[in-house]
Order: C-alpha cells, then sequence, then structure tokens
C-alpha cells in the first residue's frame, strides 16, 4: 500500500477526554475516529489491527476443533425471557421495538441464541461435543464507557459455547478452551495470567479469567511466577490451574498458598473470560439429548468470551513508547516500512520501489511512505504508527551503498547494504 493512497489521518493532540495511552495512541495514529460515547468507527489503519487481532483468534478456535458461525447482532425478547435474563440483565442491556411493537434487543451475548439453535437440531448423545463459535459485534449500555475501545459500549468478541452430555466430558471441553486461549495470547506476544474467576450473571461455578500483563493496566495481579513461564508446545491447563493467582481484591496474604520469594505482583487487563455453567441454560430452554441408556437429560455447558476490539487496546498498553505503538509482529497492520525519505530523488524512487515490490509479491504487509512531506514527519509517523520493521532510504545512504535499517520494537537502527536488504528484512519477518 502506498502511504499517500491509503488513509491515516494521524493527528497531532488526542482529545482531552483520552485518559489512557491506548486511546490516545489510537486516535492519535488515526485509527479510531469516535462516533458517540462507548461508539467508534474503524478507520482503515485501526480495522487492518483488528483483522489481524481477530484472525489469530479465529485461527486457534479452529485449531481446538471450534466451528465458526455467525448469530445477528439484533435477537428476540422471547428467549430471554425464558432464560429469566430479560429483567436480570437490566440497563446494560440495549431494548428495541420493532414496527409491530414486538421486544428485540441488540445481542449483549448469545448464551440464549445458541443454546435455541443447539437444541433445534441435537437430539442425541451420538452428536456430541459440540463447539460453536462467532465473532460479532455486541452492545452493552455501560454505565461509564471509558479508556476508548477498552469499555466500549459496541465492541466485537469472540464467544463461543460448547455441550457436552456430561459434567467431566464439559471439563475436557473448557480445558481445550482453555489451552486455546493462552496459545492466542502467547502468539499475539502478550504474556497470559489465567485467574480464577466469579461467575457472576452468566451462572455456573468455574470460571477463569485471563489477563495479559501491561504497566498500564487496571488491576493488580497476584500470582505465582511460575504462571509466566508457558511453552506453548506444553500446555497442560490442570497443573495451570493449580498455581495461585488473584485479583487485588481477592488476595489474602495470610492466606496465599505461593512462597514469598515466588509471588510476583503486575498489572493486567482482562482479554477473556470462559465459564462451565452447567445445564443452567440447557434446562430453562429445552436442550436435552438422550444419552447412552436412551434417558433425556439436559446437556452440559460452558461459554467462552474474548475481547476481540479490546485487544486492539491491550496490545497497545502493553506495547508502546513515547513515540507511539510498537506492535507485535504477528498483529501490526503494517510488518514493514518503506520509509523514501527523497520522493524527488531518481535513485532513492527505483530503490524504493524495487524493495516495495518485491516485498510486496513475497505476501508483507508493506506500507511504502512515498509521501511529499518533511523527513521529520515521515519518520514520528510511521512510529507512531509502529510498524515493527523500517527501511529507510535516504540519498546519502544510497551513496554509501546502504539504507537504514530499524526494529521498532527494540528502538535500535542499523545500516545495511543494499544487496543485503532483501535478504535481512525477510530472516528478521520469519524469525
Ligand atoms: P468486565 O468485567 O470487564 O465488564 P465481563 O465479565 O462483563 O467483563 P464477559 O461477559 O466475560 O466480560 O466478556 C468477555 C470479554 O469481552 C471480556 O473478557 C472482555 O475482554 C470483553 N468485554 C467485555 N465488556 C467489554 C466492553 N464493554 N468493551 C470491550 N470489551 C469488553
Ligand atoms: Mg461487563
Amino acid at each position: 500500500m502506498k502511504y499517500s493512497e491509503f488513509f491515516i489521518p494521524t493527528v497531532k493532540d488526542a482529545p482531552s477526554d483520552a485518559e489512557i495511552i491506548s486511546h490516545k495512541l489510537m486516535i492519535k495514529a488515526g485509527m479510531i475516529k469516535q462516533s458517540s460515547a462507548g461508539i467508534y468507527s474503524w478507520l482503515p489503519l485501526g480495522l487492518k489491527a483488528l483483522r489481524k487481532i481477530e484472525q489469530i483468534v479465529r485461527e486457534e478456535q479452529d485449531n481446538a476443533g471450534a466451528n465458526e458461525m455467525l448469530m445477528p447482532t439484533i435477537q428476540s425478547a422471547d428467549l430471554w425471557i425464558k432464560s429469566g435474563r430479560y429483567d436480570d440483565y437490566g440497563k446494560e442491556m440495549l431494548r428495541i421495538k420493532d414496527r409491530s411493537g414486538r421486544e428485540m434487543l441488540f445481542g449483549p451475548t448469545n448464551e440464549e441464541l445458541i443454546t435455541d439453535i443447539f437444541q433445534s437440531y441435537v437430539t442425541s448423545y451420538k452428536e456430541l461435543p459440540k463447539n460453536l463459535y462467532h465473532i460479532q459485534w455486541k452492545f452493552r449500555d455501560e454505565v461509564r464507557p471509558r479508556f476508548g475501545v477498552m469499555r466500549g459500549r459496541e465492541f466485537l468478541m469472540k464467544d463461543n459455547y460448547s455441550f457436552d452430555i456430561s459434567e467431566e466430558e464439559a471439563k475436557n471441553s473448557y480445558n481445550k478452551m482453555f489451552k486455546a486461549y493462552i496459545k492466542t495470547f502467547l502468539r499475539m506476544g502478550l504474556t497470559p495470567i489465567s485467574l480464577r474467576a466469579e461467575t457472576g450473571p452468566i451462572g455456573g461455578n468455574l470460571s477463569h479469567e485471563f489477563q495479559i500483563l501491561a504497566n498500564t493496566g487496571e488491576s493488580t495481579l497476584y500470582y505465582d511466577k511460575e504462571l509466566e513461564r508457558l511453552n506453548p508446545e506444553k500446555l497442560d491447563p490442570d497443573n495451570l490451574q493449580s498455581y495461585y493467582a488473584a485479583v487485588d481484591d481477592q488476595h489474602d496474604e495470610n492466606n496465599c498458598s505461593v512462597k514469598k520469594e515466588d509471588l510476583k505482583i503486575s498489572k493486567g487487563i482482562e482479554v477473556g473470560h470462559i465459564f462451565y455453567f452447567g445445564t443452567k441454560y440447557s434446562e430453562k430452554l429445552n436442550a436435552y439429548v438422550q444419552d447412552q441408556n436412551g434417558k433425556k437429560i439436559p446437556v452440559h455447558m460452558g461459554s467462552y468470551g474474548i475481547g476481540v476490539s479490546r485487544l486492539v487496546g491491550a496490545l497497545i498498553e502493553a506495547n508502546h513508547d513515547e513515540k507511539g505503538i510498537k506492535w507485535p509482529k504477528s498483529v501490526a497492520p503494517f510488518t514493514l516500512s518503506i520509509v523514501n525519505l527523497m520522493p524527488d530523488d531518481q535513485n532513492c524512487n527505483t530503490k524504493s520501489l524495487e524493495y516495495y515490490s518485491y516485498f510486496m509479491s513475497n505476501n508483507i504487509d508493506t506500507l511504502y511512505d512515498e509521501r511529499i512531506c518533511s523527513i521529520g514527519k515521515k519518520l514520528s509517523d510511521n512510529d507512531l504508527i509502529g510498524t515493527p520493521i523500517q527501511i529507510i532510504i535516504g540519498k546519502r545512504d544510497l551513496s554509501a551503498g546502504v539504507v537504514e535499517f530499524k526494529d521498532r520494537m527494540l528502538n535500535k537502527s542499523k545500516k545495511i547494504k543494499i544487496e543485503e536488504v532483501k535478504k535481512v528484512i525477510l530472516e528478521k519477518i520469519n524469525s
């Protein structure tokens, strides 16, 4: 993509109501624009980041055997009346009447709808287990929408729902998701900490929250340092669930099972939450199947959520500096920026275009900055939008046979020979 053809409306100053760094940077980098409280338009750069994150979430769900589908944003109130949550959900639910006066709502979550879909088709234990997910916009009329996309009213969530014949099988499904979550966050370059959590209005008795470490996070986490040592190839959910971890209001120094020297205290942001709630919804919404003995029993269910749009903010909270965002490679809107400092110089142009077409043909998401503007603005814009790998092409460097290579994550630059650029960059991207 040529920078001049891409819509990146960067701005100098963030609005005064942007309190936290990710909110400020998303506005300064031209990623989002608020449309009303807690509701945002995703501008092209923001959408690119959102899509990359969504894709990792999707791949790890697929790897874990979940099936993607898509449920509507607008639901009828009927099922919610049956489950008893139409009243319980209170003011967070956005209620709508259609033209014939029927009560509708903008879905804050999908337990009711999915249970109804499941019960319409599945009648026997032979068809279990099943695990269905979608990635869809949710609406919750939060009392205090704040921190940009971290606590919006409209937000993108991946939610899935597992259906099993028994509690034991359901715990299997739960652990599969537990593992998929850790893998998902690790692939984004984050450190996830899993904590035992309250189940709240969803109900049930088993639940874990996933927080990612970020110095600017809202919660304070107390946990066994072993929880930071995660090997994606050897994840054992039962083992991980046995370590001590608590948020500040649950942490009790006198009742903490971990030795003082092994206890870590860090700031975190909640990005995912999983629940096993047994037969709470299946009983109310009639999701029964025949078991091995021909007896009709309610299915055991779990639900699992990842805040996809919140992750955009959380990733920035975990990766930034005074110049802007430092995207991890796996989720960066652009993997590579080619910054042509002298677009009116023949040599700079020819070399930049050669690299641009080479990396594009290697399927690398490349931003070619060929804008006619000051050198300072070019460098600061590319740092602000946080492209992890940058090659900076200037007239003097070229005549010395080199270009500048910048690693944005480490904030380190070095000169590399022009004939080595392609190899060095490809190696860096694939490392
Ligand atoms: P919270 O305690 O932050 O309100 P929750 O317990 O209501 O979260 P869940 O219903 O478990 O959240 O939703 C699953 C995930 O969706 C959360 O872990 C979070 O990442 C995300 N999420 C929830 N509410 C919002 C929101 N208002 N804006 C953005 N993301 C959200
Ligand atoms: Mg909430």
